[in-house]
């Protein structure tokens, strides 16, 4: 061989055998653990190639579904999630569902790592007589129904009723009670669907029960929730006198933010007083359902009285008595939590806790990892967590770099096979323009398309 080209050769078979490998890793679910997994990943490794999947046609999770329509401020974080989206490295592929469009094994076919960030949207019951009689509606349902959610939006809740009881005292269960109390002239102001904003008009409810199997000093809602509906106009928040008894004694004993909830409880219930209010407010304690009431429609339900046991405040836990007593409703919202599910079978998956498990090459972030608990801050904790475990893998060789993977091209040759509409992050764009501007028309922030052929058909025009 001529000496030159001998070189060159050389040159370029040496080029051959240390080629550059990219990393690439794929992101399933682009609520804030999927974002923040995907940041995180991002800053630590200059090299790698992040696709998030998301099942939707829209991105944001529970930011867009979840957080309530009267909390804007809590959505600002969108704002990071598109620097990340519109990221050079970052691709987000919307329209594609784990265990349906796409198989676990395909992911690890195209990918050198997977984080599983799909959340948790099942709710948990309490497997209660009467349970599935029409008008008991998960507060995940609710939830989705008034924020838009594509499945939810053929609800049709009826609230023809003029008292509701609310099953759980967390976060989620005072955000339905809020929506179910607040003028609807506040609510008309808000990013609310306009189907949910003309049944609230239409509704009659004038009382919600907010029920906790535990004590004033256990309940999970957090000052914020308490203090928004203690503010709400006409409506007036009441205890039961004696469930509030001796509660302030205990003050100095709590430490915050504990502290702080418990003062403001004992204050209300100290100043209650109905005025001129037109709805009522109850937080009722120690009590669990046993059944729901009614031959064919909801008429109330049957509530176990509870006692305590333990010292330890925190960690005291409810008893059931031979008491019952039965609270007159004709709704029942049930607010005791969400559950992650196995998407797909190849999932390591623990089926008692209902938590993804981590094995060679798959992660997993947010509600999936840790359980459906804690707000986005938390969710975010976690999800930077698995970014930076999945950069140092990368680093050290734990996860296989050594050979290139075809990624979004290898999956989306699938997808178009399956004949599988993608939606890229300027086609959410596209959908986003047009809901702001819907949203103009009628004094509101967006107004939330919640078909999602409609988004498909909005996603496509102008390719
Ligand atoms: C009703 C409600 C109100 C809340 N309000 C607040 C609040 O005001 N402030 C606050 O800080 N926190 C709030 N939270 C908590 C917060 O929403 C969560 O901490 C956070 O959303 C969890 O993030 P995640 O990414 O793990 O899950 P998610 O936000 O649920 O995101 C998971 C994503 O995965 C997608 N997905 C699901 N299955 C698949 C699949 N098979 N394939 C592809 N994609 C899939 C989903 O569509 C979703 O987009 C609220 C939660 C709820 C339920």
């Amino acid at each position: 061989m001529h000496r030159i080209s001998f070189i060159l050769y050389k040159r370029f078979s040496d080029i051959a055998v240390h080629r550059v490998v990219i990393p690439k890793v794929a992101i399933i679910g682009s609520g804030p653990a999927g974002f923040y997994a995907a940041q995180q990943l991002i800053k630590l490794n200059n090299e790698v190639v992040i696709d998030i999947y998301e099942r939707l046609p829209v991105p944001f999770g529970l930011v867009r579904y979840g957080v309530a329509p009267d909390h804007p401020e809590v959505k600002n974080v969108i704002n990071t999630f598109t620097k990340t989206a519109k990221h050079s490295r970052v691709n987000f592929i919307g329209n594609v569902k784990l265990g349906k469009d796409v198989s676990l094994s395909t992911l690890k076919e195209a990918y050198h790592a997977v984080i599983l960030a799909y959340g948790a949207d099942k709710d948990k019951e309490f497997g209660i007589p009467g349970e599935n009689k029409p008008n008991v509606i998960s507060a995940r349902r609710f939830v989705g129904w008034y924020n838009g959610l594509p499945e939810d939006n053929t609800l049709l809740p009826n609230l023809n009723c003029e008292h509701v009881v609310v099953l759980g005292q967390g976060n989620v269960a005072v955000d339905v009670a809020r929506i179910l109390l607040t003028p609807v002239d506040i609510l008309k102001k808000t990013d609310i669907t306009q189907y949910a904003l003309e049944a609230l008009a239409q509704s009659r409810v004038k009382s919600v029960h907010l029920i906790g199997r535990r004590g004033p000093l256990q309940v999970a809602f957090t000052i914020k929730e308490f203090r928004e509906m203690l503010r709400l106009p006409q409506v007036c928040t009441s205890f039961k006198t004696d469930q509030m008894a001796g509660v302030k004694e205990i003050i100095p004993k709590l430490v915050r933010p504990r502290k702080r909830l418990t003062e403001l409880m004992v204050d209300a219930a100290l100043k209650q007083n109905k005025g001129n209010a037109d709805k009522m407010f109850y937080p009722l304690f120690l009590r669990s359902p046993v059944s729901i009431l009614g031959s064919g429609d909801v008429t109330g339900v049957r509530l176990s009285v509870n006692t305590l046991e333990g010292s330890d405040f925190e960690k005291q836990t409810a008893v059931t008595t031979e008491k019952y007593e039965d609270l007159h409703c004709g709704m029942v919202l049930r607010s005791i939590g969400y559950q992650s599910t196995k998407a797909d079978p190849d999932i390591p998956f623990d089926l008692k806790a209902c938590k993804a498990l981590p094995a060679p090459g798959i992660y997993s972030a947010g509600w999936l990892c840790t359980g459906p608990v804690g707000v986005i801050l938390t969710t975010m904790s976690n999800a930077f967590e698995a970014g930076i475990l999945v950069a140092k893998h990368i680093a050290d060789k734990s996860i296989d770099v050594s050979q290139p993977k075809p990624g979004l091209d290898y999956v989306k040759q699938q997808l178009l096979q399956k004949g599988i509409q993608t939606v890229s992050f300027s086609d959410w764009e596209r959908i986003d323009g047009v809901e702001i501007k819907r949203g103009k028309e009628v004094g509101k922030p967006r107004e939330k398309i919640t078909n999602v052929n409609e988004m498909l058909q909005i996603a496509s025009q102008h390719r």
